[in-house]
Order: C-alpha cells, then sequence, then structure tokens
C-alpha cells in the first residue's frame, strides 16, 4: 500500500489550496477527488474574492419578503415543499442567527479569515502564475430604491470600523464605472478593495498544478472509501489504496457523505444555485462583478462571456435541477445589462455548503484521531479556500495559526 504523509479528501477551492499548504511546508500530501480540480461548486460561482465581506445573508425579517418567497414569486430565493420539512430545524438556527446582535457576532468571528481573503489569493496566484486571472477593481452593489440603499447603513458604518474601503457612488458616477448598466437603480457601493476572478476553474487548476510542481500528489478516488487503517486512515484511489496518519475533508457539499459513516453529523445544509453565461449585445461590457441587491442576482464578466449567477434554492442537493429563478430574475436583468443568447443550453447548477451561523468548520473532528475538516463555506468558499488552507495546515504543523481558530471549531456544535 502507498503511504503518505497526509490525504486531503477534495479538490475543490478549498481542497487544493488546503494541499498546496500542506505542500509548501513540506509535508508528503495526496490530493483526492473523484474530478478533476475545481469542478464542483468552484467551477460556478460569481468570481468575487469578498474581503469586503462583513454580513452574512439573512433570514428575511419582513413579512413582504417572506410571503413573496412563500409564494414562489421571489426572484433571490426558491425552495421544493418536499425537502422543506427535512430543512426545518437548519432554517431556525438560520433565523436565530440572523439576528442583529448575531450577525455582528458573525461579522466579528470571521472578520480575520476576511481580511486574508484577497491576500492570501494574491501570494497563491504570485507562486501558481494566475495573476492573469485575478481583477483588482473590486465589485458594485446596486440599489434600485432609496429604501433599499438605506438597509445597508449598519453595514457601511461597520466597513469604516474595520477600515474596509467602498464608496458609495450615485447613478452616474457607478455609470462612470460601467457605461453599460442601464440607469434602472438609484445608488450603489463600490467595494474597492475587492478581487474578482474571470475564470475560477482555472484558478483552481492553477493552484493544483502548484501543488504538483511543489510535490504534490493527485489522485482520482472516491472519498467514500475512506476508512482506519491501523492508526491512521486509507482510502482507495485509481493507483489502489493509500495511507496516511492525517486526512483533511475538504469535500464541500458532500462531506456528509464521508462524515456521517463515522458518525461525525454537523448540521450542514445547501443553498443551491445556478449560473448561466450570455453573450453581451452589441458592445455592452462589464469590467467588474454587479449585484443587483433588491432582485438578488449577480452579472460577472467572465472569460466564457457575462455570468448570471442566482441566489438561493432550498432542496435536497441531489434533486434534478429546478432553475425557476432565471425566469423570475432575466427581466430585471435584462433591464440592467444588454443580455444577448445564452451560450448554453441548460444553466449549470451548483450547492453551496451551509452552516446556519455562516461560519465554516475549520478544525480537528471530534472524536477521530487524525481526521481534520475544512468545509461549510457557504458563500464564500471561493474567497476564503487560501486563507483557509492557510489556517489548517498552520494547525496540523504545529504553527502559530495566523489568526485564532475557535469560532470555526466543530465542537460549537458538539458541545
Ligand atoms: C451560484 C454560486 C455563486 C457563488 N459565488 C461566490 C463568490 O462570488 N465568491 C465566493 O467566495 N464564493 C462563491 N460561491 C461559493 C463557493 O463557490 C463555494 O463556497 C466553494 O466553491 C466551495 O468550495 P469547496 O472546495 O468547499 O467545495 P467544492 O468546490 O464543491 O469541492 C468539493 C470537491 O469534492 C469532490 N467530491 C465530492 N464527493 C466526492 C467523493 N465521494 N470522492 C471524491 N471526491 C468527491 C468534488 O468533485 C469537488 O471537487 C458561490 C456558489 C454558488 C453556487
Amino acid at each position: 500500500m502507498a503511504h503518505t504523509d497526509i490525504m486531503v479528501l477534495g479538490a475543490g477551492i478549498v481542497g487544493t489550496s488546503v494541499a498546496l499548504h500542506l505542500a509548501k511546508r513540506g509535508a508528503a500530501v495526496a490530493l483526492i477527488d473523484r474530478a478533476g480540480p475545481g469542478e464542483g461548486t468552484s467551477y460556478g460561482n460569481t468570481g468575487i474574492i469578498e474581503g469586503n465581506t462583513i454580513f452574512p445573508q439573512v433570514f428575511p425579517s419582513d413579512f413582504t419578503a417572506l410571503a413573496r418567497i412563500a409564494l414562489k414569486r421571489a426572484p433571490e430565493a426558491n425552495y421544493h415543499l418536499s425537502f422543506l420539512p427535512r430543512v426545518v430545524p437548519w432554517l431556525a438556527a438560520f433565523r436565530a442567527a440572523s439576528r442583529p446582535s448575531r450577525l455582528i457576532e458573525t461579522a466579528r468571528f470571521m472578520r480575520p479569515l476576511f481580511a486574508r481573503a484577497v491576500a492570501e489569493h494574491e501570494t497563491l496566484s504570485a507562486e501558481a502564475g494566475t495573476e492573469r486571472y485575478l481583477r483588482h477593481d473590486g465589485w458594485l452593489k446596486l440599489y434600485r430604491t432609496d429604501a433599499g440603499f438605506a438597509k445597508q447603513s449598519r453595514e457601511l458604518e461597520l466597513a469604516k470600523e474595520y477600515g474596509i474601503a467602498n464608496v458609495p457612488l450615485d447613478r452616474d458616477q457607478a455609470r462612470a464605472l460601467e457605461p453599460s448598466l442601464a440607469p434602472v437603480f438609484r445608488h450603489a457601493v463600490h467595494w474597492t478593495g475587492a478581487v474578482s476572478v474571470s475564470n475560477p476553474l482555472a484558478l483552481t487548476r492553477g493552484y493544483a498544478a502548484r501543488f504538483a510542481a511543489v510535490g504534490g500528489l493527485s489522485l482520482g478516488g472516491d472519498a467514500r472509501t475512506l476508512h482506519r487503517a491501523g492508526s491512521g486512515w486509507c482510502v482507495d484511489t485509481a493507483a489502489g489504496p493509500i495511507d496516511a496518519g492525517d486526512v483533511v475533508v475538504a469535500l464541500g457539499p458532500w462531506a456528509p457523505d464521508v462524515l456521517d459513516g463515522l458518525g461525525i453529523k454537523l448540521p450542514l445544509a445547501v443553498k443551491r444555485g445556478y449560473h448561466r453565461h450570455f453573450r453581451p449585445q452589441g458592445n455592452a461590457a462589464l469590467s467588474r462583478p454587479v449585484l443587483d441587491a433588491e432582485t438578488g442576482y449577480c452579472l460577472a464578466p467572465m472569460e466564457q462571456g457575462i455570468r448570471l449567477t442566482t441566489g438561493a434554492e432550498f432542496a435536497a442537493r441531489d434533486a434534478p435541477p429546478t432553475p425557476v429563478q432565471f425566469d423570475r430574475l432575466l427581466p430585471a436583468a435584462r433591464e440592467l445589462f444588454a443580455l444577448g443568447e445564452p451560450i448554453e443550453a441548460q444553466p449549470w447548477m451548483g450547492a453551496r455548503p451551509c452552516f446556519a451561523d455562516s461560519r465554516p468548520v475549520i478544525s480537528r473532528a471530534p472524536r477521530q484521531r487524525g481526521l481534520w475538516l475544512a468545509y461549510g463555506h457557504g458563500h464564500w468558499g471561493l474567497s476564503l479556500g487560501p486563507a483557509t488552507g492557510r489556517l489548517i495546515a498552520e494547525m496540523m504543523t504545529g504553527a502559530t495559526p495566523f489568526c485564532d481558530p475557535k469560532p470555526y471549531g466543530a465542537d460549537r456544535f458538539t458541545q
């Protein structure tokens, strides 16, 4: 049987970053996935490295918003009725975590990771030669109404406190940055410090190539074959069984497929999301991602075209796609930007792995020696992959972690 120091299960942006950080620190590392690096959830996101994020997504607090979602009229959210009974406890916890005091607490707990989001990507990209995929011109949040903009006041106050750069703009100032946007909005905020990615798949592939260059081993294999082997762990791969003393589960929305069988049942839900690429009409163009905040979708310029991404869908991870949100939001998107023909026949679907408190788990697994967890990054896995990789690599190699890992401990669910 082949032997390595550490196996990392899952080669999304999180697992690939974990593997690269460990290999850079001299460990012998095998990165195992059943597909190629970055082909899962990490393929299809909006491409925003959101160092600016302060508040997480929240459970709607006003009746009108809830009613629109319940009646399946909301562009920003959808659900499968048959799935709701399964997700009720998670939704209750999500609602509790959406209270103002909890949001402030979440912002504080998450700040150390977000503060490193851009810098850690820049470091890995400089080493991997993937800087060409990073755009350093921030992103825009647009507000169609004064009331919608006013709701951001607390976020802008906190941004000042945390020193997070942003520039509130009126419609004309925003259109000076993005002339192809139609004047259908009243306010914008330019989060100038954020970075966006023109091809998230190529970025993860670039980090995986760097991992190979520093001696890492990428293997095809099914993580569900993980089992105890003596004092360590073994996985069956296409190249035969391999064992290691330590294993990191970085399987994003698929983590429970492995962890449930080991008795580690953390309350993960998925928020499914879709994207579709469109050709711009005529000379229409975007330089950076744009959020139409009150409608709940993003437009992001990608190498493949203008990527339109949707908000959350509460449904079983593996249930057939139901991309009904496109019908609800396309009129608003076409009003804002001259979208032409769709490029693919069908939208892409992914599943954001989400804990109700909007924090990932980056820690040792409870009660399983040599098992580590790095998953549940929800809406922010692209942003936080490299920072997560650094943090867990520092924890595993006995270095001083760059931040206190306690808020991301699995034990917050088990104590
Ligand atoms: C529409 C949408 C927009 C988003 N926009 C943003 C954004 O702008 N910014 C941001 O920061 N985040 C964004 N996200 C979130 C982000 O994409 C995710 O948080 C992130 O990709 C999760 O990465 P991961 O590595 O944990 O999971 P994944 O990328 O899903 O990786 C898990 C890997 O595990 C592998 N795997 C699964 N099962 C097995 C098995 N049995 N054996 C072997 N391998 C297995 C998969 O093949 C996959 O490669 C968005 C998500 C969506 C859906």
